[in-house]
């Protein structure tokens, strides 16, 4: 899986499944755009990353999309990958407390709206060097997981996993290819930010492995789907969740 000279952008790359990514694609060769809004964390995982570029934005808001696009097309010329893998859970709100519909905007704009966006702003570059997507989903947009007060969140996972679908026919034609990983408990930085009551050791227990996948498990699926060796691969949504979904 080389990928010397790639350029992939990884949003979301300052911590978890993002910054693995970004150490595994850097290990095989490919030039990496590390993004996210936390400067200390991302120069944390471009240290682990030579001849990458760090992009410090918010991706929710339409100019700074815009300025990863730009600034990565300035430093390196092209771009091979886009893994829109930056979400999580930063609000909750469950249907019956106020504040419900400001926090679906926010939640939809993160996990789903900033994807499109993105995807839209780097299409024209990926059909020129034929490249691809790979969106992090998760479990939540096929189950609710969770209790109340995530119902945005699965709403907006379950968004993705349509986009990824439509995207992947739209851009078929282009040799783009789009895929998605939905995976079940990581342990990553996810529930610390998302501050949400549910902890990691409970959440193996719902599995049938009985296990939390660990960030490098997810970032080798990303590496893979965005190889040569997933050629005939596009419009998937690719488990991996301990058996999370087939334990219910
Ligand atoms: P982390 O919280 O460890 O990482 C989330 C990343 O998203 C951080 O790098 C954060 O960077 C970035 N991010 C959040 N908001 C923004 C924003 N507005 N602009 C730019 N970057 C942003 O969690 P994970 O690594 O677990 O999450 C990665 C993906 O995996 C998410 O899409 C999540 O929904 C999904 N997932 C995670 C699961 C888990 O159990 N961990 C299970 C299923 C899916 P910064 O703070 O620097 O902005």
């Amino acid at each position: 899986m080389s990928f010397t000279d790639k350029v992939v952008i990884i949003t979301g790359a300052s911590s978890g499944i993002g910054a693995s990514a970004a150490k595994m694609f850097s290990k095989e060769g490919a030039r990496v755009v590390i993004v996210g809004r936390n400067q200390e964390m991302l120069s944390a995982t471009a240290a682990h990353c030579p001849s990458s570029l760090v992009v410090r934005a918010d991706i929710t808001v339409d100019s700074e999309a815009q300025r990863v696009i730009d600034e990565t097309v300035k430093k390196f010329g092209k771009i091979d990958v886009l893994v829109n893998n930056a979400g999580g859970l930063p609000v909750c709100r469950d249907l019956t407390q106020d504040g419900l519909i400001q926090a679906f905007d926010s939640i939809m704009n993160l996990n789903l709206r900033s994807v499109v966006h993105l995807t839209t702003l780097a299409a024209p570059h990926l059909v020129k060097t034929k490249g691809n997507i790979v969106n992090i989903s998760s479990v939540a947009g096929v189950v609710p997981p969770f209790g109340p007060g995530a119902t945005n969140y699965c709403v907006a996972k379950a968004g993705l996993n349509h986009f990824t679908v439509c995207a992947a026919v739209e851009l078929a034609s282009h040799g783009v290819r789009v895929n998605t990983i939905s995976p079940g408990p990581v342990s990553t930085n996810f529930q610390k930010n998302a501050n949400y009551p549910t902890e990691y050791e409970k959440m193996a227990e719902g599995t049938l492995l009985k296990r939390v996948s660990k960030p490098e498990e997810i970032a080798d699926l990303i590496l893979y789907l965005a190889s040569d060796r997933a050629i005939g691969v596009t419009g998937v949504n690719w488990f991996s969740d301990n058996g999370f979904i087939n334990k219910r």
